[in-house]
């Protein structure tokens, strides 16, 4: 090599303020730097490498798809691709039988919301604002948060709806307040949009990085019933919370809703390859039948993607990952509540499975987050401190905002939760500093 020396830009904020170690490689829920130091991934990576690093199946599955026939594009008929239809049919909820496949959770919503349109011939989308739903233009518009910011003005025809966010209800909680139960406020702003200028609805079933709020218990039939009642399409964003993550092949079973769209990624290769899938409706996908709707990527349902994804499902299958998730979430929620006794900057602890968020706060009283939920500010100091003084440990931990999110590989064990908890246990004295 020259002299030249070619920096990667990742992050999309704050880069390079801590040079990260460089990382030489994985095995289950650890993973290794080049100073031989190992970590426990207590957040699977970006929620994404749910069956843990270095799996010999998915190399052995990728290595033979390479060697078979690396790329393909449609129309041929790719065995493995029909394969991977097939038994995504078997897990995704009632008639969601047909599938877009993309390279990114982003992209499948852009697909999403593009067939939602085309379909009802609406324009508007409602939204929540603690949403992440990717980072192209039309999904970084869907998403509420504050990195939306950046790319505003953003596509036309996206309108927010508030979170049923209990611990902080915008509606004042106690249950049932308009918000928090679903259905009068999205009643109310379809009152104001029409509702037959509405193509869709997108949630995140059990909301991801801006807080794992789970919804209360009729939140989503509620929902679902108010999109069926005006012919506008549900679309549940499961990139995070799809297989097994929070304890059931994807969020919107909890309640046993079906909704018209899922989105999906992250989990569906378990991070081995970039892929994802929007999952439609038989009614959706019958429509499709007689109409033009253009959609398409180079890499649209790449099979060396798809070999890493039907590789992965079969581990989750032949390992019963959804129920070890549904079993450990008892026992990670048990750890979390025993350390809430302890630390006074833990304000809320909610979650799922193996998906868990604490909140933290200066106040528990007040609620007064540790950090505001605004990037940039240079408030976010005791967040920075406290994902340090974790890695310091050998604890990784994905952070935003006020939360760490806790959703380690599905095949994790007792005891490294337990070690896990000791490390995080720790590491939340950083955060009860600031109370
Ligand atoms: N939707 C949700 C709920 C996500 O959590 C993410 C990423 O974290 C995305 C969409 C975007 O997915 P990707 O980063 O694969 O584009």
């Amino acid at each position: 090599m020259g002299e030249a020396r070619g920096r990667v830009i990742q992050a999309w904020s704050r880069q390079g303020t801590q040079p990260p170690p460089r990382i030489v490689g994985g095995e289950g829920c650890r993973f290794f730097d080049a100073a031989g130091r190992s970590y426990l991934d207590f957040s699977s990576q970006l929620v994404n490498a749910n069956l843990g690093h270095s799996r010999t199946e998915i190399q052995e599955a990728v290595q033979k798809q390479v060697a078979t026939m690396a790329t393909l594009g449609r129309p041929w008929d790719v065995e493995i691709v029909d394969e991977l239809a097939d038994r995504l049919a078997e897990i995704t909820p009632g008639d969601l039988n047909s599938f877009f496949f993309a390279c990114s959770g982003t992209e499948a919503n852009e697909a999403a919301i593009r067939l939602a349109r085309a379909y009802t011939g609406r324009d508007k989308v409602i939204a929540r604002y603690r949403s992440y739903h990717g980072s192209s233009a039309g999904a970084l518009t869907l998403t509420g948060e504050p990195r939306r910011w950046v790319g505003e003005p953003g596509v036309p025809g996206v309108v927010r709806m508030l979170d049923p966010y209990t611990y902080r209800c915008p509606a004042g909680h106690p249950t049932p307040c308009p918000v928090c139960s679903g259905a009068p406020h999205l009643r109310e702003l379809l009152q104001y949009e029409g509702a037959e200028n509405v193509a869709a609805v997108i949630v995140e079933p059990i909301t991801g990085i801006n807080g794992v709020i789970v919804p209360p218990d009729g939140y989503l039939r509620a929902i679902r019933d108010v999109c069926t009642e005006h012919g506008i399409m549900l679309i549940c964003d499961e990139v995070m919370t799809g297989f097994g993550r929070t304890g059931s092949w994807f969020a919107c079973d909890r309640w046993g809703v079906v909704p018209d769209i899922i989105t999906c990624a992250k989990g569906l290769t378990a991070g081995y390859l970039p892929l994802a899938a929007v999952a439609v409706s038989d009614r959706l996908s019958g429509w499709l039948q007689d109409s033009v709707f253009p959609y398409g990527l180079t890499y649209s349902a790449h099979p060396v993607a798809c070999a890493a994804a039907v590789a992965a499902l079969q581990v989750y299958q032949k390992e019963r990952l959804v129920e070890r998730a549904d079993r450990l979430g008892a026992v990670i929620e048990a750890a979390l509540r025993e350390l809430a006794e302890r630390h006074p900057s833990i304000g809320d602890i909610r979650g799922s499975g193996c998906f868990w968020g604490i909140e933290l706060v200066t106040d528990r009283a007040t609620k007064q987050p540790l950090v505001p939920f605004n990037p940039g500010s240079a408030a976010a100091e005791p967040m920075t401190k406290l994902t340090a003084a974790a890695f310091q440990k050998g604890l990784y931990l994905l952070t935003h905002w006020n939360m760490i999110v806790v959703s380690p590989p599905l095949i994790i064990d007792e005891a490294e939760i337990r070690e896990g908890m000791a490390l995080l246990d720790e590491t939340l004295c950083v955060a009860d500093e600031y109370v």
